[in-house]
């Protein structure tokens, strides 16, 4: 009898231990400093999804390395239709290894659904968590050990850049790689009420094991924005310290020591949490110290994520309420801002552990170098500023036309599940038209464009005949923050800016000059006006009046021979 009582237990024992081995991650099984690869990933996903009803894998789009994304989803109720899970749940999106060389999100993830799917932690009543597994399966598939040059761990992971070398979180507007058209369709179909893109930083040296950034609360709205910077993000700060976590909003300084003080991050659209803001998504970016042992920052990456997904499932009918309200706030005629800057005016105080920071003369180059004593730790009060102002606005026209031969455009449109309509006959329709009065390029290239920045364009209301099959896109929609920041050519990161409308730039036709001197000649005599002009400019113009070809180009500029397309933005705006 108590032999068999000794074998039962020996054979309990050694089930129970299979039994946890089997679900241990990758990274619980080494060493505490190793991450999984993406094969091991998405096995471990799949052996998740094939023993927990709770848990679904499903293959999506394509991404640049030919491999598809996944997602994962849990649902307690094992259901796995987001129109049906809309209506009554929130829905959270966790992003992983968009730079993959900051794998931390990838083996916290890991780890948080499957204590989730063995009831390790409380289950959500009312919110489903998503996961992509790994964003940049190129960079993931790409592993090395020395392009991440200052951070501490994992031994191997993958590098920054995607199978094509491009840096997926500037690419949310542009939409260059296959990977963000695939984000795209995940993030409209599940329709993300909370994102967390999970990063590791740069930059200083400081006490904190989390830095943390939350989508800038004006930016996304006054109602929703309020909300997350009054009450969700104290609620999660609190949260996380009542774990001994202390936390700090990412440490934006990159120019000097952050104990002169700093300010929030502003994420443009470009940007993953930039892009889901526009759709009135609360969006955070989990940035973990890099110079802080890999499995502390697994650790408080999975304690961010929870901390989140505890306020979101508390607060959902809230936050899914004051999603639709803040869309509604943004209608025709009302003012939209398209620029921010910091408002220095409403600095505040904020505690900051860091490190007393010098400068010491180098071993390596002629200068002096910034060196963290880490044998001085403080606590003192910087300054914080979180506030933004807005230093540029536009008018919410009712509908932009667009012509339907800016298909790159449209495709776009339709992807983020813009709605219009096209005209039925060709018609002239009375419109504001802009065109482009200035801008500037930069002279290196960056992400796969040469980017213009401080557009400015000089607007005029005119009938302008269109053709049957062109596009009417009404603003009245959910994405109508999506249209505005990129359908306004001076918007930080508009489709201009990021040169799909680049033919316009340049002139196709010319002419030349020992003709064109006859006809000038001819329109000045018909034109005693603009002849008039013409001499007050060569009297007032001093580089004017010693350059002929100039004089030349200015006349040719104002007749009927210039075309009218050079320098026109081809999106229209009408107002009523
Ligand atoms: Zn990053």
């Amino acid at each position: 009898m108590r032999l068999f009582t000794f074998l039962f237990l020996l054979l309990s024992i050694s089930t129970f231990a299979q039994k946890t081995n089997k679900y241990d991650t990758f990274f619980e099984k080494g060493n505490g400093n190793q991450s999984a690869s993406y094969p091991e990933t998405i096995a471990y996903y799949k052996l998740l999804a094939d023993d927990f009803p709770t848990i679904e894998m499903q293959k999506m789009g394509l991404t640049d390395s030919g491999e598809p994304l996944h997602m994962v989803i849990f649902n307690p109720e094992k259901q796995f239709d987001f129109g049906n899970i809309q209506k009554n749940k929130a829905v959270i999106l966790l992003n992983n290894a968009i730079h993959a060389g900051e794998p931390d999100g990838i083996d916290a993830s890991m780890q948080l659904f499957r204590d989730l799917a063995l009831g390790k932690i409380k289950a959500p009543k009312n919110t489903v968590i998503v996961c992509i597994p790994v964003y940049n399966i190129g960079g993931a598939l790409n592993r090395n050990s020395t392009s991440r040059a200052n951070q501490d761990g994992p031994e191997i992971y993958g590098f920054r850049g995607n199978a094509r070398n491009y840096d997926l979180n500037r690419d949310f507007i542009k939409s260059d790689t296959r990977n963000t058209k695939s984000f795209v369709e995940i993030f409209h179909k599940i329709n993300a009420d909370v994102f967390i893109d999970n990063h590791v930083s740069n930059g200083s040296d400081y006490q904190y094991k989390l830095t943390y950034i939350m989508t800038q609360h004006n930016k996304l709205g006054t109602v929703l924005g309020d909300f997350l910077n009054t009450e969700m993000m104290p609620a999660l700060i609190q949260d996380l310290q009542k774990k001994n976590i202390e936390n700090t909003p990412y440490v934006n300084a990159f120019q000097d020591t952050p104990d002169k003080g700093f300010g929030q991050f502003f994420e443009s659209p470009r940007f993953a949490t930039g892009y889901t803001s526009l759709f009135n998504t609360i969006g955070f970016v989990v940035e973990t110290h890099m110079l802080k042992k890999y499995a502390d920052r697994v650790k408080v990456t999975y304690e961010y994520m929870r901390s989140a997904i505890d306020f979101t499932d508390t607060n959902y009918k809230k936050i899914k309420q004051l999603r639709l309200k803040n869309e509604e706030q943004y209608q025709p005629k009302k003012s939209y801002t398209i620029k921010w800057e910091i408002d220095s005016t409403k600095t505040v105080p904020f505690s900051f552990l860091g490190y007393e920071a010098s400068y010491k003369k180098s071993d390596v180059t002629s200068g002096n170098r910034l060196f963290y004593d880490r044998t001085k730790p403080f606590k003192k009060d910087i300054p914080y500023s979180k506030e933004f102002k807005s230093t540029k606005e536009i008018i919410i026209p009712k509908a932009y036309i667009i012509p339907k031969g800016f298909w790159p455009v449209i495709e776009l449109l339709k992807s983020n599940t813009i709605t219009y309509s096209q005209l039925k006959n060709d018609t002239i329709i009375e419109v504001e038209s802009y065109r482009i009065a200035d801008f500037k390029t930069t002279n290196s290239a960056y992400e796969g464009h040469y980017l213009h920045r401080n557009t400015s364009v000089t607007s005029k209301m005119e009938k302008v005949a269109f053709a049957k099959g062109d596009y009417i896109i009404p603003t009245q929609q959910k994405g109508i923050k999506y249209l505005l920041e990129t359908l306004e050519p001076e918007a930080i990161d508009s489709f201009f800016n990021w040169n799909f409308f680049d033919t316009m730039l340049q002139q196709k036709e010319g002419y030349s000059d020992y003709v064109f001197e006859d006809s000038a000649t001819h329109i000045l005599k018909e034109n005693p006006k603009l002849k008039a002009e013409f001499d007050l400019k060569k009297q007032s113009d001093v580089n004017f009046i010693n350059n002929p070809e100039a004089q030349l180009d200015w006349i040719y500029k104002q007749s009927v021979y210039y075309e009218k397309a050079h320098l026109q933005y081809p999106v229209y705006r009408i107002l009523k």
